[in-house]
Formats: structure tokens, sequence, C-alpha cells
């Protein structure tokens, strides 16, 4: 058995072409919101949203649009107006993608109740043949000897019985049919514990972000699932803090100002 810690990696964000941007701008009238912009590494999230709700109203400056006397020039204030007026599809261009690293199936499973504005890849444990059983304790457990002692027997067990049936249905023998090899892994991971620890790619724009960091931080949520969502409102916090600086934290339940966006 061996102990595990549940990791996120934030690998994808959004990026913007800008210059495509500046083009469509000539067309409209409105490159003077584009030479306001910061262009930074981590501006492009928070760029986009804007611009998605900007082209709604025409709202690049004041005269575009002939119903609109003024603009928000300060996207700060902009978005937070977006959040507060739940303009929630404007946050649907914004995608990041994460890898939900060592977390259980507990989770994973979980997880895919998720449904719109999601996309999901998870490690395949019919084609992935278990070798060993990465496990999670949480710290409460780390502290009880005999829960540790007895839960650890029993991993090892399992474990062993994995090694034990890939080795009588002879899945190494060179000439294995892969198809052989797939119906006999898929029937063994039945016989692996449901927190074996295992990895899921999670794409997430952020109006789902916004949704599932406050469901699954809530305090009835499930412990490791609402440890993962933590980690994940921190990098959100970080990566785009216009778009989600209205949370406060607490006791690890990250509740908004701005709800259901
Ligand atoms: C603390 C906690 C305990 C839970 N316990 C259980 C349990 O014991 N058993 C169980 O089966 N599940 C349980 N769940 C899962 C729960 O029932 C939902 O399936 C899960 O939270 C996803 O639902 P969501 O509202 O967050 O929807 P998401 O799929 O994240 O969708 C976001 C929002 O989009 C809208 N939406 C999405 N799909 C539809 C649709 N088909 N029709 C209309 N509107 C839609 C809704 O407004 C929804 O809130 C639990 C969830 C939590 C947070």
């Amino acid at each position: 058995m061996k102990s595990v810690q549940p990791e996120v990696f934030l690998i994808s964000r959004p990026q913007i072409d800008y210059q495509a941007l500046a083009a469509y701008l000539e067309e409209v009238g409105g490159q003077s919101w584009l030479e306001r912009l910061d262009r930074g590494d981590l501006d492009d999230a928070q760029n986009l949203a804007e611009f998605a709700g900007k082209l709604c109203y025409r709202a690049w400056e004041p005269g575009l649009n002939p119903n609109i006397v003024r603009v928000r020039n300060d996207q700060q204030a902009y978005l937070e107006n977006i959040l507060r007026m739940a303009h929630g599809s404007v946050l649907e261009h914004v995608t990041f993608g994460f890898v939900l690293h060592n977390v259980s199936r507990v989770v994973t499973h979980e997880l895919v109740r998720h449904r719109p504005g999601v996309a999901i890849s998870q490690e395949s444990l019919r084609f992935v043949r278990l070798t060993d059983i990465p496990f999670w304790f949480p710290d409460w457990a780390r502290e009880d000897p005999e829960l540790i002692s007895r839960a650890t027997d029993l991993l090892g067990q399992m474990e062993e019985f994995q090694r034990w049936m890939a080795e009588h249905f002879e899945l190494d023998t060179p000439g294995v049919p892969f198809t052989e090899k797939k119906h006999k892994t898929s029937f063994m991971r039945r016989l692996a514990p449901d927190g074996v620890a295992t990895g899921i790619m999670w794409s997430a724009n952020v109006r789902a972000l916004r949704h599932t960091i406050e469901a699954r931080t809530d305090p009835g949520a499930e412990e490791e699932i609402r440890m993962v969502f933590g980690m994940i409102g921190e990098l959100m916090r970080t990566e785009a803090p216009a778009l989600f600086g209205d949370y406060t934290v607490t006791d690890g339940a990250w509740i908004p100002r701005w709800r259901k966006v």
C-alpha cells in the first residue's frame, strides 16, 4: 500500500488571440477598450470574460451604442457587476483544465455528478492494471494507530490479491491478447477499494467552477472532495481574482458573495 496525498495541477487556461480581437474591434469601433487592457500571462481569463460581456451591449466606449452613455472602464468593477447581475453566460467562455492526481474513486464519482460546463477524462481501471493500491488517509485517521494498522493490513492483502490474480490469469505471459487483459483487469478492479487513488482530468468553465467550488467545499460535502475543491478555489483566486475574489472562506467552506451566477 502506497500512502498518497491528493494533488491538483492546473494545466490549461484561456489564451486570447489579441490580433484577431483587434481586427474585430476595428470593425465595431472598440479599439480604445483593447488599448486599456493588461496583457500579462494571467490576464487572459478576465479579459475574455470582460470581452464577452462588453460584446453583448457594444459597451466598448460610450456612443457606439446610442443607448449607452457611460461604460465601466475598471475591469474589477465591471466583472463584479457581471457576478452581481448573474450574467453567467459570459463566464462560460472561460475554461480551465485541471488534473486531479491521487484522488479516490469516491471523489471522481461525486465529481462527475456535475454536468454542465465541464469535460472529463478519467483514468480507466479497465485498461490500467493496479499493481499497488495507492491510498489517502485523512489526518484524523492517521492519528488512530489501531485503525491505520488494521487498514494497512487489509490494503496489503488486497494488493497482494491483485498481484495473485494477475499471475493466476497469466496476464504477463507473452502473447495474451489485449482484449483478454482488459477483460481480466476490469474484473480485478472490482476487488480494489473505493478509496483507491487514481486520476482524472477535469476541465470546467468559470460558471461551473464557481458553482462546484461552493457546493463541494460545503461543510456537508465529503472530506476529500472538500480538500480538493479548497485547492481548486485557491488556484482560481490567484488566476482570476476578479472572478473568484468575492468568496469568504470559513472553516474550509467557500461562500460566494454572488451566488448562482
Ligand atoms: C453535500 C452533497 C451531498 C450529496 N449527496 C448525494 C447523495 O446522497 N446521493 C446522490 O445521488 N447525490 C448526492 N449529491 C449529488 C447531488 O444530488 C447532485 O447530483 C450534484 O450535487 C450535482 O448537482 P448540481 O445541482 O450541483 O448540478 P450540476 O450538474 O453541477 O449543474 C449546475 C446547475 O445546473 C442546473 N442543472 C444541471 N442539470 C440540470 C438538469 N438536468 N435539469 C435542470 N437543471 C439542471 C441546476 O441549476 C444545477 O444546480 C450530493 C451533493 C452534495 C453537494
